[in-house]
């Protein structure tokens, strides 16, 4: 019945843990969950008030435009000049997204042809290598690795596949790994793209959820990256606005036009009262902003001293709301962990096969929840 792509897909493990929790609580168990990457904090009430206010306007229940209104695309120009320094032409160089896992599922459509390779990181965000497979592309896998920081060795890449790519995918600060990457890898990424003609597309959902004085730059703050590539950006972990769906991709206007050219036929845009209440989260006071990554990186240090006095060798991430830890076999430890303490943390290997070794816990619960997950783990048997 189902066409061959869909054979083609990966095994979906988080609907598989997604069972395994249903049945966990079905017999009662209190289970902490520390799988998904959805922040368990409110979006900030000036965004929700000004959606409500647009929501009544008759003006917005109109199809929107396709890239996104004008007053959007100029405070996500103004966003990037204040944050980041990087001038933007808010008409060419701005295209409104149902948050930026809509352009990344959609950017393979507009520039690989069948057998062309995209270069994914393994592990990854898992939609680099859906979106590819859906449009015939071949994924070639970069292994991040704890020796070289969690950096894909961009010179490890073969000559032949290098010269096939169309599209490097790269995630800093990363998800999984939560690794942040220096600013000569920038230089580095923006050097391989251009001498292989590969378009670069940065996703940066984290840049704002960051530690100890670190900030997380723009892909596009380094010189020459607007020549070769764009950067999908996203509302969802920065305003905890993860279900109101709105992102945006920034940078070079070619790619951009490619992007436009898919989206124009498979969606019809981003509804105009959620772009007024983004206009109200990029344009307002930004101090929610850093109690957000205030309250991350307290719930951080609970989980990471915890694990550390329980004999877990973990580093303390600098950004992203993640926690990777090292351990024999993640998909075994998960399910002990869910079997035998009620606790969801997801297996390395659902972002591809150099994450079979580690497993990654999601502060996204309360500091009080998290005590409760390092006691539970403590009386784990072995
Ligand atoms: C959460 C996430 C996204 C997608 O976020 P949207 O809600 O679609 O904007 C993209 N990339 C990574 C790495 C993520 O973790």
């Amino acid at each position: 019945m189902f066409a061959d792509r869909l054979d083609d897909l990966p095994p979906y493990l988080f609907a598989r843990i997604d069972e395994l929790k249903a049945e966990q609580l079905r017999r009662g168990v209190d289970v902490i969950d520390l799988g998904v990457g959805d922040p368990d904090l409110p979006t900030p009430p000036h965004i929700v008030d000004a959606l409500c206010t647009a929501a009544r306007d008759p003006a917005n229940h109109h199809y929107p435009s396709y890239v996104g209104m004008p007053e959007f695309r100029s405070a996500v120009a103004e966003w990037y000049r204040r944050r980041f320094s990087v001038t933007l032409d808010p008409e060419t160089q701005v295209v409104a997204l149902m948050g930026s896992k809509d352009g990344i599922a959609h950017i393979p459509e507009a520039f690989v042809n069948r057998k062309d390779y995209v270069l994914v990181p393994d592990p990854g965000y898992p939609v680099y290598r859906t979106s590819t497979l859906f449009a015939e592309g071949k994924v070639h896998p970069m292994p991040l690795t704890a020796e070289h920081g969690f950096l894909p060795v961009l010179e490890d890449i073969p000559e032949k596949v290098a010269r096939k790519s169309k599209i490097l995918f790269l995630n800093y600060p990363n998800n999984p790994t939560a690794a942040v990457a220096p600013p000569s890898f920038y230089r580095e990424a923006v050097e391989f793209a251009r001498e292989h003609d590969t378009t670069l597309v940065f996703d940066n959902a984290y840049s704002e959820v960051s530690f100890d004085g670190y900030q997380a730059p723009s892909f596009l703050e380094t010189d020459g990256a607007e020549e070769v590539g764009i950067e999908m950006h996203s509302l969802s972990k920065t305003y905890n606005m993860t279900g109101w769906r709105i992102g945006m991709a920034c940078g070079n206007a070619e790619v951009l036009a490619g992007l436009k050219r898919v989206k124009t036929n498979v969606d019809s845009g981003v509804f105009n009262a959620v772009q007024h209440a983004a206009i109200a989260a990029l344009s307002g006071p930004q101090d929610c902003v850093r109690e957000s990554s205030r309250i991350y990186q307290e719930r951080r240090d609970v989980l990471v001293a915890g694990l550390r006095g329980l004999g877990y060798n973990v580093d303390p991430p600098k950004a992203t709301f993640y926690v990777w830890m090292p351990v024999e076999d993640g998909m075994a430890f998960s399910q002990r962990l869910l079997t035998g303490a009620g606790i969801v943390a997801t297996p390395g290997i659902g972002f591809g096969s150099c994450g079979k070794g580690y497993l990654r816990f999601a502060i996204t619960r309360s500091v009080d929840r998290i005590r409760e997950a390092v006691d539970r783990i403590g009386r784990l048997r072995p």
